[in-house]
C-alpha cells in the first residue's frame, strides 16, 4: 500500500512525548521525514531515534516555542537541512496551574498563555512564511475539547484552547487560496505524560469519572489522535479548511 505522506517534510512541536510524539512516528510510518521539535533534549532525542530505528528519517531542533528567536531558528534548521515544509503539527503545550479563576495568579495565567497560545502564533507565523513561499503546505494545531466547552478550574488552559481555534480559523481564511490548510484536533482526555502529572489517573475513582466524560467510557490515546493529524496532513483531507477535528469518544456530544 502507498504511504500517505511519502516524501513529505513535516514538523511536531511537542514531539518527545505523549501525542507530538504518537504523531511522529505516524507521519514517519507514513513516509514523511520528520523534524522533532521539543525543549526536552533527551525527549526530543528519544523520538527522533525510535524513528531512525524503524528505517525512518527524522532530526532533532531544541526550541522553547514561545521564544520567537527559537522558533526563527527552528524554521531555519527545518529549511536548511530539507529546503521545505510541507506538514506542521503544533502540539506543544503545557496544563499549568489548576483551581478556579480567583485564585490564579498573573504570573500562571501569563506562563499558560506564553506557551499555548503565543507558541502557536509563533509556530504558524514562521511556518506560513515558508509555505507561503512554496503555494503550499498543512498546518495543524493540538487545541482541545477545551477549546469549544468550559472546563471549571482549567480557566487559563481552556482559555488558550479557545484561542488556537480562533487562530487556526482565521489562518485557514487567509491562506485558503495560497495553497494551505490550517486545521486543529480537539482531543478528549488522552492517557499521556501530561496527563499522568496531574495524578488523577493514579486515583482509580477520579480516573473512572474521567473516562465516564466521554461517551465511549474511556480515556483516549495518542496514537488515535496521531491517525485524525495523519488525516488532515494528507491530501484525503484537501477540501477541508479551518476545522476544529474532535477526537474526543463522544464528550463534547454528552
Ligand atoms: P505531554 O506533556 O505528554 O507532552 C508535551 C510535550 O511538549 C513535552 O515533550 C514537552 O517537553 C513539550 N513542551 C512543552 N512546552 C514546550 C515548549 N514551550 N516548547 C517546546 N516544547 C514544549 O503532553 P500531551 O498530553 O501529549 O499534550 C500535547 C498537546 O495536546 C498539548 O497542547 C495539550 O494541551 C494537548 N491536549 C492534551 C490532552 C490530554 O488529555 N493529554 C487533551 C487535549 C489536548
Amino acid at each position: 500500500m502507498d504511504r500517505e505522506l511519502e516524501g513529505k517534510v513535516a514538523l511536531v512541536t511537542g514531539g518527545g512525548n505523549g501525542i507530538g510524539q504518537a504523531a511522529a512516528l505516524a507521519f514517519a510510518r507514513e513516509g514523511a521525514r520528520v523534524v522533532v521539535c521539543d525543549w526536552d533534549w533527551h525527549a526530543g532525542e528519544e523520538t527522533v531515534a525510535r524513528i531512525l530505528r524503524q528505517g525512518g528519517d527524522a532530526q532533532f531542533i531544541s526550541a522553547d516555542v514561545s521564544k520567537e528567536s527559537d522558533v526563527a531558528k527552528l524554521l531555519a534548521g527545518v529549511v536548511r537541512r530539507y529546503d521545505r515544509l510541507d506538514i506542521a503539527f503544533n502540539n506543544a503545550g503545557i496544563s499549568g496551574v489548576q483551581g478556579p479563576l480567583a485564585g490564579l495568579s498573573e504570573a500562571d495565567f501569563s506562563h499558560v498563555l506564553a506557551v499555548n497560545l503565543t507558541g502557536v502564533f509563533l509556530c504558524m507565523k514562521h511556518e506560513l512564511i515558508q509555505m507561503e513561499k512554496q503555494g503550499a503546505g498543512s498546518i495543524i494545531n493540538n487545541a482541545s475539547i477545551l477549546g469549544t466547552v468550559g472546563f471549571a478550574g482549567a480557566g487559563a488552559y481552556t482559555a488558550t484552547k479557545h484561542g488556537v481555534l480562533g487562530l487556526t480559523k482565521v489562518a485557514a481564511i487567509e491562506y485558503a487560496t495560497k495553497g494551505i490548510r490550517v486545521n486543529a484536533v480537539c482531543p478528549g482526555f488522552i492517557e499521556t505524560p501530561m496527563l499522568e502529572r496531574t495524578g488523577l489517573l493514579s486515583d482509580a475513582k477520579i480516573r473512572k469519572s474521567i473516562e465516564d466524560l466521554h461517551a465511549v467510557k474511556r480515556l483516549g490515546t495518542s496514537a488515535e489522535v496521531a491517525e485524525a493529524v495523519v488525516f488532515l496532513a494528507s491530501s484525503r483531507s484537501s477540501f477541508i479548511t479551518g476545522h476544529p477535528l474532535l477526537v474526543d469518544g463522544g464528550f463534547v456530544s454528552m
